[in-house]
């Protein structure tokens, strides 16, 4: 069976965590979230969370040396071959075109990268009502995604928290970085005709049925199909 290879690109708050933890879930795919894995570092006070931890306080990009290695060290240990989302990486002209080297020389191909087109509003709103489990990262929202139990995590009863960079400071920053340093990625992919746009305003479960159906093609039986997961169950 083919294992599907994607990058989620688009502005913080686009969505692009929500709908790849779903899509790791259906297709058994690896959800690399270079977010994730800083948070993780950080967390266990590894050296490379401590060097990562002021820049994603104050809404920065953490440099590009710190992140490109240690994504690439995720890609390249994915030895079983299984498809992958990366999430929040490449966001900068030169992780991109690392990402590029690195794959060519594994013979990885990408299949698409979804670009969650998403309006500032949407942006602010989801930002500032996100919550999320201090333990196992899972995403809630104030007004749409509320736990069971206010402040504590469905999944594994950890603590939710207000991260410190959906704070308002810091997102004004992240949005400004993400239009200087990532929105040019957009012509970079254009061009290699992997760029597939779906509307990151859409609610979860919309969204979801965009990716299907402008990445995979239809839905049947179950599995993905239209040729583009084509085993025997089509
Ligand atoms: P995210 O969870 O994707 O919103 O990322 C949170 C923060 O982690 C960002 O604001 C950056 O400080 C840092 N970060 C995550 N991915 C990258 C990346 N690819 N390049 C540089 N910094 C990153």
């Amino acid at each position: 069976m083919k294992t599907i290879k994607l990058i989620f690109l688009g502005p913080p708050g686009a969505g692009k965590g929500t709908q790849a933890v779903n899509l790791a879930v259906q297709w058994e795919t690896l959800h690399i979230s270079s977010g994730d894995m800083l948070r993780e570092s950080i967390k266990n006070k590894e050296p490379l969370g401590l060097k990562a931890k002021n820049y994603m306080l104050k809404g920065e990009l953490v440099p590009d040396n710190i992140v490109i290695s240690m994504v690439m060290e995720k890609i390249s240990s994915n030895t079983n071959n299984k498809g992958f989302v990366l999430d929040g990486f490449p966001r900068t002209s030169n992780q991109a075109k690392k990402l590029d080297t690195v794959m060519a020389d594994e013979g990885i191909i990408l299949d698409a990268v979804v670009y969650f087109e998403t309006s500032e509003e949407t942006v602010l709103r989801r930002l500032s009502g996100r919550r999320v489990c201090r333990n196992c990262g899972a995403n809630y929202h104030l007004t749409n995604m509320l736990p069971k139990i206010a402040g504590v995590c469905d999944k594994c009863k950890g603590p939710l928290y207000h991260r410190e960079d959906d704070k308002p400071e810091a997102i004004r920053k992240r949005l400004e970085v993400y239009k200087n340093k990532t929105t040019p990625l957009l012509s970079y992919y254009k061009k290699s005709g992997l760029l597939k746009t779906i509307n990151g305003d859409l609610e979860v479960q919309e969204a979801f049925e965009e990716i299907k159906n402008k990445v995979t093609g239809a839905w049947c039986s179950g599995a993905w199909c239209s040729g583009f997961l084509k085993d025997d169950t089509c």
